[in-house]
């Protein structure tokens, strides 16, 4: 019984994909806040690079990855994707489960994919600082590496809560030569706006959004630095979903009847998701794609469908997506990196479109799916990933029920060797359950 597929180097995707060219209908464009037309290149160079402005806007359906990327991609690409025998076992389920799992990214995370290429883009125009926010801190690691590769700086505004809840995160960015800072700061206008209008915030990714555009702009040699949401975030993505798709065939299991990510800013979903509706919208599949998202911050299913802000003080274009508003502060659950009130354009009009499904789930529930999954198959999921857990889960268990013998795939997106807290929260039995 074969356990996991790993892929030979040579068979890293040699372009990422990028669904647009494959959708019914076409995506609503970003709007200028000021005018509200939709957005021209000139309006987003202030804030990033050309290469990455282009694929933002993108309708083709492959776009080559850079060889000095592929080149780096190689540390820890192809990812493996595993056969959860021991996890089916423990469920008594005639499913058969995968997970593709991204921890083993040197960051831990599937945050790598991106942040890699966003340096090279920066450093290839000329830009010598990137500046970003970061939730969980995973975003922030990855940058901060992919910084270090092409010899520029790194200025991270970590959202207060998780600057203090998670010191090793932080540790981990300054190890890789970054600056730090808890958002709000009192290094920006924003920052200090932000903390006289919610004094004592734990802060929230809009509000460290805020900080890290508005530093950009003002430094003619930087360049903002977005984890998730955007069009060329979800494009590199991709090359979860296209492994992903290879190694199921060297399994010689057929495209899955079910596929769970966890839901941020929608950039793992995307990116392992894409490659599979490719397949549905050319007729080849029928795979039921759910976004899994934290009840607390649930903008995909309870959120509404319209034009607004990616960041707090109004600073970044208007994009039309699932948003629970830019004002809106989710609770400090442990899942810092889905805690975002809005969710990817391309996610989100997916969403609208009766593409892919959504459900939410309560930390507790996640959690729980989260020490099943860490006793049965010994990775301990970052919390975010739980969340992808315990939709496979619900599916597991009801295919228990029904004695149906369904073909499962999770999107693992990260590692909890950095989460252990959490863990501890859940297992002391003090876990706040929103
Ligand atoms: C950042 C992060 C997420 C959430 O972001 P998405 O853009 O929704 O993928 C999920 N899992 C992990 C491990 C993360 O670091």
């Amino acid at each position: 019984m074969q356990t996991k597929v790993v892929l030979d180097e040579s068979r890293i995707p040699t372009h990422w994909y990028n669904i647009v060219a494959d959708l019914p209908t076409p995506p609503p464009p970003p709007l200028h806040p000021g005018t509200r037309e939709p957005l021209t290149p000139d309006d987003l160079s202030a804030i990033f690079p050309m290469g990455l402005i282009a694929q933002e806007a993108s309708a083709e359906r492959w776009i080559e990855i850079p060889e000095p990327v592929r080149e780096i991609y190689r540390l820890w690409r192809p990812s493996p994707l595993y056969r959860a025998h021991r996890l089916e076992k423990a469920l008594g389920t005639p499913a058969r489960i995968y997970y593709k799992y991204e921890g083993v990214s040197p960051v831990g995370s599937h945050k790598l994919n991106s942040s890699v290429p966003q340096a090279y883009y920066n450093m290839l125009e000329g830009r010598t600082r990137l500046t970003t926010e970061t939730g969980a801190g995973q975003w922030g690691a990855a940058l901060s590496l992919a910084c270090q590769f092409f010899g520029m700086s790194c200025d991270v505004w970590q959202v207060q809560g998780s600057y203090d809840s998670k010191p090793y995160r932080r540790m981990q960015m300054e190890t890789y030569g970054a600056h730090v800072a808890g958002s709000p700061s009192e290094l920006t206008e924003a920052g200090r706006a932000l903390r006289e209008r919610f004094p004592g915030t734990a802060g929230s990714l809009g509000m460290a959004i805020s900080e890290a555009v508005e530093a950009a702009v003002k430094d003619p040699n930087g360049s903002y630095s977005l984890g998730s949401v955007l069009n060329h975030v979800t494009l590199h993505q991709s090359i979860i979903g296209l492994e992903a798709l290879a190694q199921l065939e060297e399994f010689g299991e057929r495209l899955p009847d079910e596929l769970y990510g966890c839901a941020g800013g929608g950039s793992n979903l995307a990116g392992i998701s894409f490659p599979f509706l490719r397949e549905n919208l050319a007729g080849r599949a029928d795979t039921r794609v759910v976004a899994c998202e934290p009840k607390a911050a649930p903008s995909l299913t309870e959120g509404e469908y319209r034009y607004d802000f990616g960041d707090t003080a109004g600073l970044t274009p208007l994009l039309k997506m699932y948003t629970l508003g830019a004002d809106f502060v989710p609770a400090a659950v442990h899942a810092g990196g889905l805690r975002y009130h809005g969710m990817a354009p391309l996610v989100s009009h997916a969403y609208h479109e009766g593409l892919i499904s959504a459900i939410s789930v309560k930390q507790r529930e996640a959690f729980e799916a989260g020490v099943i999954f860490a006793r049965s198959e010994a990775i301990i999921p970052a919390s975010e990933s739980n969340h992808a857990i315990a939709g496979a889960l619900r599916a597991a268990r009801e295919a228990t029920e029904t004695g149906e013998e369904r073909v499962i795939l999770i999107g693992v997106s990260g590692s909890g060797q950095l989460d252990l807290p959490a863990y501890a929260d859940f297992i002391a039995g003090t876990m706040i359950d929103s």
